[in-house]
């Protein structure tokens, strides 16, 4: 359990995660609806539920050069902590899924105030920079697809995202069913594994042409991810 004197970086604190999160507005991807996507299940979620939910926020990116990020950095004049996935109450974990070495990952729970705002926000989990495991999400991703990291339209078209960090790799792969863990696929020395790397591959390959079949529907991810759930 984290403490709050715990340091996510040399200069902030769980603490100091919490505090400037507590009372602050939840910034949605579309304000005009009264619901949120869970980024798990691609469920919405209104934001009047009381379950609590949580988010994944990080301060650096795999495509950091993306002109969204790159304008996040001119705006905050340093790597700001960005929320890069929102959890409904079936997804969330208390635990990061796969911390990756490299990047500062931070799992962050909070209830939904009715205006919007983050209320009773807690620090679960997190992983410095200079922590957690040293694999490549990219290379993960490249091996598992046959797609260069940077054109993988694929991954994007079906999340409405092309701003990634670790995480939302993890996310994509495991979402494909229960009978892959993509995490079995990386050993604690970040090297993959290929027995796993080769049944992930199968298995994303037919995921990917269920999903093309369907035309990239989100109904068809949430129908597909909630059943194998
Ligand atoms: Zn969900």
């Amino acid at each position: 359990m984290p403490d709050v004197d715990d340091h996510v970086t040399d200069t902030v604190t769980v603490g100091d995660l919490e505090a400037h999160y507590e009372g602050g507005d939840f910034t949605a991807a579309d304000p005009s609806k009264d619901h949120f996507i869970c980024d798990g299940c691609t469920t919405g979620v209104p934001y009047t539920t009381s379950d609590r939910v949580s988010q994944y926020i990080v301060n650096n990116v795999i495509n950091d050069e993306h002109p969204i990020w790159q304008q996040a950095i001119v705006r905050s004049g340093t790597r700001p902590f960005t929320p890069m996935a929102t959890y409904c109450a079936d997804c969330t974990t208390r635990l990061l899924l796969l911390p990756c070495e490299g990047y500062t990952e931070v799992r962050l729970a909070f209830d939904m105030g009715d205006d919007r705002t983050y209320r009773n926000v807690e620090v679960t989990d997190f992983s410095p920079e200079k922590d957690g495991i040293p694999w490549n999400p990219a290379e993960l991703s490249e091996q598992i697809t046959g797609v260069p990291f940077h054109k993988n339209a694929l991954l994007a078209a079906s999340l409405g995202a092309d701003l990634w960090a670790p995480e939302d790799i993890v996310r994509v792969f495991q979402s494909i069913g229960p009978h892959l863990d993509i995490r079995s696929a990386i050993r604690a020395d970040g090297s993959f594994n290929p027995r796993e790397l080769d049944r992930a591959r199968e298995a994303y390959d037919e995921f990917a042409q269920k999903l093309q079949r369907n035309d990239f529907s989100r109904k068809w991810f949430r129908d597909h991810t909630r059943q194998d759930n």
